[in-house]
């Protein structure tokens, strides 16, 4: 599947001219489309690269990225593990992304936070005593070993949005979007780095803390580019920043508004809350007549989640 480059269009211009642009990754033509299908072809690439026959991933069962590996491994016949921890309060939520991954017949093994590189290597042993070669997606059992692999999907966006500028004849001054574990604004940020680019980059953490959020990019980069790369500049904004899957009712209104308006999809753990904390930070930095990228991650089943309970 190489489709491509998503489409950009335009969404609305506000009161300080400003106008808003939208980049639809959550229109790639697999499984609902979204940042981790870029992400996890990379892994699955990797993974055969190394001879691998079992993917092994740690997520919670409603997470994008593992409907999105599931879908992928069901798809190519190889099987699918995934380690799953409870939410804080140590409930396990249904929702449309963890139906999908068992449907795709994914082994989903419970796996404490506090556990997990007990659980990782227990699942790495019982796949090689069947005769199996895993393939662990975060490298080893304490989840240091694989970093470049996904830091190369979005890197590859960025040569796509510098194409797709010179071909709209447009240029984007700020680039906003959903960041969780960082994977997509380090790929963006290496890209920069390494083909110049004249866009701010501004990240809008939906969990972590500035300060955690952006030592986990800093990793990402050091490891992709070197460890003598120049440390760029990081936005990693945690003002709109909730326990995952909170958000409050003025996200849970933009995002009603948005569909309403302009038949847009946002869910509230990613990207609602990314594109309220977008039009807020536009407000507070005073922008005048900037070009302003949205990059839409996806996330379209939580999306469904919550149409009829917070959505519309
Ligand atoms: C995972 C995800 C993100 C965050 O991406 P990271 O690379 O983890 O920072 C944003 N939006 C959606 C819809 C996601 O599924």
């Amino acid at each position: 599947m190489n489709s491509a480059p998503t489409p950009i269009h335009f969404l609305f211009e506000d009161e300080n001219h400003n106008r808003i642009y939208i980049k639809r990754e959550d229109l790639l033509p697999f499984s609902f489309g979204g940042n981790k299908v870029r992400i996890g072809l990379e892994l699955l690439e990797d993974m055969r690269s190394q001879g691998c026959d079992h993917l092994i991933a740690y997520g919670n069962a409603r997470s994008n990225l593992c409907r999105v590996l599931s879908n992928l491994c069901a798809g190519q016949g190889i099987p699918c593990t995934i380690l799953s921890p409870a939410d804080d309060d140590g409930t396990v939520s249904e929702s449309f992304n963890q139906r999908m991954c068992l449907s795709f017949g994914a082994e989903i093994v419970p796996c404490l936070k506090t556990g997990v590189k007990a659980t990782v290597e227990a699942a790495l042993a019982k796949s090689r005593a069947s005769g199996r070669k895993p393939y662990y997606i975060y490298g080893n059992s304490l989840g240091d070993g694989n970093l470049i692999t996904p830091v190369k999907a979005y890197r590859k966006v960025w040569d796509e949005l510098l194409s797709q500028q010179a071909q709209l004849n447009l240029s984007f001054d700020h680039l906003f979007h959903a960041s969780g574990t960082g994977m997509t604004q380090s790929g963006l940020i290496c890209g920069q780095l390494q083909q110049g680019g004249g866009t701010s980059i501004h990240g809008i953490s939906i969990a972590r803390s500035t300060e955690n959020g952006t030592a986990h990019i800093l990793r990402y980069i050091r490891a992709f580019m070197g460890d003598e790369a120049i440390a760029p500049a990081i936005d990693f904004v945690d003002d709109y920043a909730m326990s995952y899957g909170i958000f409050s009712p003025e996200m849970a209104d933009c995002a009603s508004r948005m569909m309403r308006l302009y038949g847009l999809p946002l869910d509230l753990t990613y990207t609602g809350k990314a594109f309220y904390g977008m039009l807020e930070e536009i407000r507070r930095r005073g922008y005048r007549a900037q070009n302003v990228l949205f990059v839409h991650t996806g996330g379209t089943p939580l999306f469904f989640d919550k149409v009829g309970v917070s959505i519309l």
